[in-house]
C-alpha cells in the first residue's frame, strides 16, 4: 500500500532520510519508534506530501505519489494527481490543529463537503457516524475550546477518517495530552485498528501501545531504519546494538 523506494530528503547538507526504503502492506499496522531527530515525523509529513522529497519514489496505492508516469519515465505530478493521492491519505498530529470556530460536527464535515463536494446531508451523516465510533455521539456541537484534550484528538480522528483514507498517519498524538487522557485516544486507535480495514502508520513514544498495536516496529537512527521487526521481536530480543540502548533508555 505504501513503498518508499530509495527515498532521500536533505535541509542544505543535512541528510534527514537516507535512501529510505519501507514497504507496507495493505492494512499492516506499523509503529515508527526511535531518537529524537532520527527522521520519524519527516517519513509522515513526505507521505503528506507536506514538503518535497530530494531523491527516490513514494509510491501509495500502486501510484506515485508525487509523480506521474511519462514517456517510460515520471515526471511531476500535476495539482490534479496530487489532490487525488493526498485524498488516499489521513493524518492526525500531536496539537490537534481543530478548526477553532467550528463544531466537532463542522470540523468533520468541512472537508468532505469542499474536496469530495459531498451534500451537507451526507458529510453530516458522516459526520455523526464517526463521531459516535470515537465515543463523541455526545458532543457534536461541542466547540474543540470546549473539549477535553483527549476529545479533542477524537474528533481530530473522526475528521481525518470522514474523508475515507485508505492509510491513516498518527504522529505522537498522546504526546501532548495529560497521562490520564492518553488511554482514551489510544482505545479509539485500536478499536479503528480491529474495526476498518486501514493501513496505519504511527510515529510513537508509547513502547506499551506500540507492541501491543503493531504488526511490525520500526526503529529509525539518522534517517534511515536500524532494525525492524515484530514487536515482539524487537522489543523482546533486539538484535542491534542502537535499539537495545534506545530501548533501555526509554522502557
Ligand atoms: P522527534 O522525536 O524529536 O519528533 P523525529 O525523529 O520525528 O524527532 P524529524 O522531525 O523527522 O525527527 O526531524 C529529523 C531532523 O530533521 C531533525 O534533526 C530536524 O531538526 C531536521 N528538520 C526537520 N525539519 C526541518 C526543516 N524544515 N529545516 C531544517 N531541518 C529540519
Amino acid at each position: 500500500m505504501v513503498r518508499f523506494d530509495k527515498v532521500t530528503k536533505s535541509y542544505g547538507a543535512y541528510v534527514v532520510l537516507d535512501q529510505l526504503d519501507l514497504d507496507i502492506a495493505s492494512g499492516e499496522k506499523v509503529a515508527i519508534i526511535g531518537p529524537s531527530g532520527s527522521g520519524k515525523t519527516t517519513v509522515l509529513r513526505m507521505l503528506m506530501t507536506l514538503e518535497r522529497i530530494n531523491g527516490g519514489v513514494i509510491w501509495v496505492d500502486g501510484e506515485p505519489l508525487t509523480s506521474m508516469p511519462r514517456d517510460n519515465g515520471l515526471v511531476p505530478a500535476d495539482a490534479r494527481h496530487l489532490r487525488r493521492m493526498r485524498g488516499k491519505i489521513g493524518m492526525v498530529f500531536q496539537h490537534f490543529n481543530l478548526f477553532p470556530h467550528m463544531t466537532a460536527l463542522k470540523n468533520c464535515m468541512e472537508a468532505p463537503c469542499t474536496v469530495l463536494n459531498l451534500s451537507k446531508a451526507e458529510a453530516e451523516a458522516r459526520g455523526r457516524e464517526l463521531l459516535a465510533m470515537v465515543g463523541l455521539g455526545d458532543k457534536l456541537n461541542h466547540y474543540p475550546a470546549q473539549l477535553s484534550g483527549g476529545q479533542q484528538q477524537r474528533v481530530a480522528i473522526a475528521r481525518a477518517l470522514a474523508m475515507r483514507p485508505k492509510v491513516m498517519l498518527f504522529d505522537e498524538v498522546t504526546s501532548a495530552l495529560d497521562p490520564e487522557l492518553v488511554g482514551e485516544v489510544l482505545n479509539v486507535i485500536r478499536k479503528l485498528g480491529s474495526e476498518l480495514d486501514l493501513t496505519m502508520l504511527m510515529v510513537t513514544h508509547q513502547m506499551g501501545f506500540a507492541k501491543e498495536f503493531a504488526d511490525r516496529v520500526c526503529f529509525f537512527y539518522g534517517g534511515r531504519i536500524c532494525e525492524q521487526g515484530p514487536p515482539e521481536k524487537i522489543f523482546g530480543s533486539p538484535e542491534n546494538e542502537r535499539t537495545r540502548q534506545f530501548l533501555s533508555a526509554v522502557l
